[in-house]
Formats: structure tokens, C-alpha cells, sequence
């Protein structure tokens, strides 16, 4: 996968970059999680040191078939367990001294960055402004508050934004989606290709939506409360997926009854025109079940109180 699979106007400023002689040592990518970071730092990775002489990279040379193999000894990732310590940043200047095996830099990657400790972030200061050779950093971030300003200052920084829904699709489609698939997909995750790919993968979470209409198709009634909940209420560890697919789902039929603007999930609208309550309901009733949830309430006690304000109770 190349630049040119990625949408947006980063990817393409990425590219003119990394294909001039502007290539600064260290690159910051900041911007919310599955906007694209760490795909587009991995290309610029493999770009830099791709030896075709036409599109790079071109994932077919020795060099790009090495990284996609996970193989390139001139190629350093790091990414945090807990956190990054001086030790992982230390290991990796070390790495930098000896000259590159087989492409003419070092590339380096350096994932959530912002889980380098203040030493290990004092650590790279000096290796991050006069890197050996023509090597070049790419530090990944979603809260460049977390950095040092003087790690920041020594970056050139690139934001990334959600896409617009449109062009999500699109990324979608590139990617082998369906265009049903992929509209649905692109307007569930907000514009976020990255959680739009994760839920696509994820049964999980279709088999959770599922369960959690069936429970609403149950609900008609103040008598009803207990049976709706039973099959949600032995899912406590998933209570905050169900609330959000629960605002989705207000959200939709909010859409529905008030009319104006579009409905998400619109693979179960059919389902959303047969329910008998409100969103707006149904939406206050999440929003005080998230409040009894954080103050350790039980999950079942949110649930019902949920499904009372829904039946009007
Ligand atoms: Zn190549």
C-alpha cells in the first residue's frame, strides 16, 4: 500500500515530503486514534528507503519487501508496554551509531510517543536535533500535550484529522469494501478509517448490537424490564459498548421520528421504525446510566433504571 491509497491531503503532503529533498530528521504525526498515523508513518518508513526508481514505495524492491516482511535491519520500531523508558530510547541511539546496513538511513518509529517518560524524552532531545547521517524519526501521537515543548519544537508536525464521511467511504472502498459495507462503515466511525476497519473485523461487536436490539424488540412495556435486561445485564464488562451502541441507536430514531438528517446504522432501520419509544428517552435514559455507571452503580440497577425511562415508567 502506497500514498496513493490513502485519502486525504495529508497523504498527499506526506508524499511530496518524503519524495523531495525537504526530508527533515524528525517528523511528529499528532491527530485522534484511526485517522491514519501510524499506516502513513510506515509508508514514509518504506518510501525513504525504497530503491525503485519510479512510485515509492514501491513494495516490490528488496528494501520494501523487507520491511513488509518485518525484516528491515535499518528499520526501528518502538512502542510502549507500560510506557517508553530511557532504556528503549538509549538501545535505540545506540542502534543509530552503527552505520545503516543496507539503505543509506535509519528510519525509526517511535509509536504513542507520548508514553516516553520525561527522561526518555530528555534522552532523545539531543539525537532528535542532529541525528547521525540523514536519519529520520517519525514520532506518533494522539496527545502532543504529553510531550515536551522542546521535543515538539524539534519536529516538524503533521495533523491529522478524521475524513470527512465521504471520503472515509472512499478509503473504504479502496480498501475492498462493498460500497454498502463501506458507507455504513465510514458514518458508524465518525470518519475514522482505522475504527471503521476495527469494527469490520469485529464480530464481537455486531453479535453485541444484535443482542441489544433483541432486547429492545422486548421491551413494551414496565413488566417487560427484567426479562429486556437479563440477557444485556450478565454483560457488564461490555456495559460501555452497549451504552454506545444504545445512543446510536437513540441517535437513529431521533433521526426517524424528528425527521432531518440522515439515519447511521441504516442496515437496521427497518428494525428502529418498529420500536415504540422515543430517542430522546432512550438518549436521556444512556446519559443517566453512564452517570449511575461511574459512580459504581450496579450495571443491572442502570440498565432497568434505562429501560423504565424508556417505557415511559
Ligand atoms: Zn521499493
Amino acid at each position: 500500500m502506497g500514498f496513493s491509497e490513502i485519502v486525504g491531503s495529508v497523504s498527499h503532503h506526506l508524499r511530496e515530503e518524503m519524495l523531495s529533498s525537504r526530508v527533515v530528521h524528525a517528523y511528529l504525526l499528532t491527530g485522534p486514534a484511526g485517522t491514519g498515523k501510524r499506516t502513513l508513518a510506515d509508508i514514509c518508513a518504506r518510501a525513504l528507503c525504497c530503491q525503485s526508481q519510479g512510485e515509492r514505495p514501491c513494495d516490490a524492491c528488496p528494501s520494501c519487501r523487507q520491511f513488509l516482511s518485518g525484516n528491515h535491519p535499518d528499520f526501528i520500531r518502538v512502542k510502549p508496554e507500560k510506557s517508553i523508558g530511557v532504556d528503549a530510547v538509549r538501545e535505540v541511539i545506540a542502534r543509530l551509531s552503527v552505520k545503516p546496513y543496507e539503505a543509506d538511513r535509519h528510519v525509526v518509529v517511535i509509536e504513542q510517543a507520548d508514553k516516553m517518560t520525561a527522561q526518555a524524552q530528555n534522552a532523545l532531545l539531543k539525537t532528535l536535533e542532529t541525528p547521525p547521517g540523514q536519519d529520520v524519526f517519525f514520532l506518533i501521537s494522539t496527545q502532543i500535550t504529553a510531550l515536551l515543548p522542546t521535543i515538539i519544537s524539534r519536529c516538524r508536525v503533521v495533523r491529522f484529522h478524521y475524513l470527512e464521511t465521504r471520503e472515509a467511504e472512499a478509503a473504504l472502498k479502496a480498501r475492498g469494501l462493498t460500497e454498502e459495507r463501506a458507507r455504513l462503515l465510514a458514518r458508524l466511525s465518525q470518519g475514522s478509517v482505522g475504527r471503521a476497519l476495527e469494527l469490520d473485523a469485529s464480530e464481537g461487536w455486531w453479535q453485541l448490537r444484535d443482542r441489544t436490539l433483541a432486547a429492545l424488540t422486548a421491551l413494551h412495556e414496565k413488566q417487560d424490564v427484567g426479562v429486556a435486561a437479563f440477557p444485556l445485564a450478565e454483560k457488564r464488562e461490555q456495559a460501555n459498548d452497549i451504552l454506545d451502541i444504545l445512543e446510536l441507536c437513540a441517535r437513529d430514531l431521533m433521526v426517524i421520528q424528528d425527521g432531518g438528517g440522515d439515519v447511521i446504522q441504516t442496515d437496521i432501520e427497518e428494525k428502529l421504525r418498529q420500536q415504540r419509544f422515543t430517542g430522546s428517552a432512550m438518549l436521556s435514559g444512556v446519559m443517566e446510566a453512564r452517570r449511575m455507571l461511574s459512580s459504581n452503580v450496579a450495571w443491572q440497577s442502570a440498565l432497568e433504571m434505562l429501560y423504565y425511562k424508556m417505557v415511559g415508567g
